[in-house]
């Protein structure tokens, strides 16, 4: 059979798409080139909010409009949350919804520089806005010494770079006893098969209460570790925080970002922020504003309140943000997340860093990333895919 994956959402998702489409190649199946029509394809969804919902919908239609023939199963987080939603389509022939207790392993490989490592699944946490826990089942994840073998497996295939994900990454060795800085220890002592170690490791997303400072200091004292972090904060007022059943406060968020900025002053700092969740009055969100600017990091992921059904939010009485505010209100961080990019990348001209080339060519270009985060490009020269480079910024 010609298989297809189309997958939505997260770098878990990209993950778990490719072992999936890994072990159909392993049982005789085949990928559908670009444009060919594929007998099968599989459609990985996303429910972090109604708009990723709408987007897994659309995707759905256009297979189907290009796949007329093909057999459609929908899988992923929407099919575990709402399958009878998805089933009630005429494009879709099943609903793949079971849901998982164990940890399935997954590492995307399909573009060879970097490569998505998942080392842990689900959360426990059960934030009042957010339905994943439902989606993805507990907090679960595999010993060490599996990850490092996984690890091994895609160093020796050619990657570079190797990314840690998780819907909890930091809450890795819930399952296992063992520790997430002890995770972090056996990764950097990696080789290859050969004996190189030209690689570098980044984290994808890691709870601030959970980046202990133990944790930062490591990764600056570290041979592979980038010096790259991503933190969700959601909010920048602590009511919120509250409403939101977070597990820290803006006065720890700010101890780390200080910490960070103290033993790795070049590091790039991404932050994780909602707007519009219910309970966010004018008050809290000029609170919110007020602290986002103060705060020294790199960029800001802007995302939009929707209301997710099962919520507990949704049993709060709480002030509710019209929808054309929350709008607003996304546009005013994204416009502080542009001045923040800015001036980062202003902080780092002329330093000297190393880059990591990737394949795509675009108008006669390559682009890579530094360790820090900084997208560069070059002319394109085939050789130069998936080495790394210095240069000076
Ligand atoms: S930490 Fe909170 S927002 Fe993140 S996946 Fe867990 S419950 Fe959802």
């Amino acid at each position: 059979m010609k298989i297809k994956i189309v997958t939505l959402g997260c770098k878990l998702n990209f993950a778990e798409s490719s072992a999936l489409m890994n072990t159909l190649l392993a049982r005789g199946h085949t990928r559908a080139k670009q444009g060919e029509e594929a007998d099968i394809v599989i459609v990985n969804t996303c429910t972090v909010t109604d708009t990723a919902d709408h987007k897994d919908r659309q995707a759905i239609h256009r297979v189907k409009r290009e796949n007329p023939n093909a057999k459609v199963i929908v899988t992923g987080c929407y099919a575990k949350l709402k399958p009878e939603e998805i089933a009630a389509m005429a494009e879709v022939d099943h609903v793949v919804a079971k849901p998982d207790k164990e940890f399935r392993h997954a590492y995307s490989k399909d573009d060879r520089t970097r490569c998505f490592l998942k080392v842990q699944d689900g959360c426990n946490y059960f934030c009042t806005y957010c339905t994943i826990p439902m989606a993805r089942g507990r907090s679960r994840n595999p010993a060490i010494s599996e990850v490092v073998a996984e690890a091994e497996k895609a160093l020796n295939e050619g990657a570079k770079e190797i990314v840690l994900t998780g819907v909890n990454t930091g809450d890795f060795g819930r399952s296992t006893g063992e520790k997430f800085i002890d995770l972090l220890k056996a990764l950097d002592m990696l080789r290859r098969s050969d004996g190189t170690e030209d690689y570098r490791i980044r984290i994808s997303s890691c709870e601030p209460n959970l980046l202990t400072d133990e944790t930062i200091d490591f990764i600056a004292g570290s041979r592979h570790f980038a010096p790259h972090f991503h933190i969700p904060l959601q909010s920048g007022s602590d009511e919120v925080l509250r409403i939101m059943h977070r597990h820290y406060d803006t006065q720890l968020f700010s101890e780390r970002i200080a910490h960070i900025r103290q033993v790795l002053p070049e590091a790039f700092i991404g932050v994780d922020c909602m707007v519009g969740v219910r309970g966010e009055t004018e008050e809290r969100w000029e609170e919110y504003v007020r602290y986002v600017k103060s705060l020294q990091v790199s960029r800001l992921h802007v995302f939009t309140y929707s209301e997710r059904a099962n919520t507990k939010m949704l049993e709060m009485d709480l002030y509710v943000v019209p929808q054309k505010e929350r709008e607003r209100r996304s546009k005013v961080l994204h416009r502080i997340s542009d001045e923040k990019l800015a001036a980062f990348y202003a902080e780092n001209k002329g330093r000297k860093a190393t880059v990591l080339w990737e394949s795509k060519q675009d108008k006669g270009l390559m682009y890579g990333f530094t360790e820090n985060y900084i997208k560069t490009s070059r002319p394109y020269d085939r050789q130069r895919v998936n080495t790394f480079e210095q240069t000076v910024l």
